[in-house]
């Protein structure tokens, strides 16, 4: 079995959550298989190596789960983009829209140095929204956008043509 194969075995559909329409896709089962855990930041931490990574970026909230292991892994930092109001520090914002109304995001203003190569992680990617406001606050503290990285990409949704504008690679296990 690929990998692709294995993560799929394990993600749950839930339809009509967290609302109708929607069929949200269910990581937990994933991290009930430690082996496959391992695979998985394995797989991340190659991408990253050949891409000369020195921060990874998790988005909340999926995304500090594989986020942090990796970095661990990497023996590089691990900094969080959270929802606005959760971060304690000092932030910058960015704001993007959504299909009703918009989301804010936010970051620690002393988390990424300048010229670091970041990579930007997170389980899923669906429209890209989320991911692309994570490199914009990135980008806005003088970082660089080495790639992204998902679990699953729900392709149809084409969410890697609004996050390749300057040629960032987009790396997804499953598809
Ligand atoms: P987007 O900004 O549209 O790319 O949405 C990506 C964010 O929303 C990620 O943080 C995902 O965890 C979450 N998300 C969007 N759609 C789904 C879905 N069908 N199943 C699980 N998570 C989703």
């Amino acid at each position: 079995m690929t990998l692709a194969e294995k993560i799929n075995d394990q993600i749950r559909d839930i339809v009509d959550f967290p609302k109708p329409g929607i069929i949200f896709k269910d990581i937990t089962p994933v991290l009930s298989h430690p082996k496959l855990v391992t695979e998985i930041v394995n797989w991340f931490v190659e991408k990253a190596k050949n891409d000369n990574i020195d921060v990874i970026v998790g988005v909340e909230s999926r995304g500090f789960l594989f986020g942090m292991m990796i970095a661990e892994k990497l023996g590089v930092p691990f900094v969080p983009v959270r929802k606005e109001g959760k971060l304690p520090y000092e932030t910058i914002k960015y704001s993007y829209d959504l299909e009703y109304g918009s989301a804010t995001m936010e970051i620690h203003k002393d988390a990424i140095k300048k010229g670091q190569n970041v990579m930007i992680h997170d389980d899923l990617l669906a429209t890209g929204g989320t991911a692309l406001a994570a490199a914009e606050l990135v980008k806005q503290l003088g970082g660089k956008v080495g790639n992204f990285s998902f679990l699953i990409e729900l392709g149809f949704l084409e969410g890697k043509k609004k996050l390749t504008k300057e040629n960032e690679a987009v790396y997804s296990i499953v598809t």
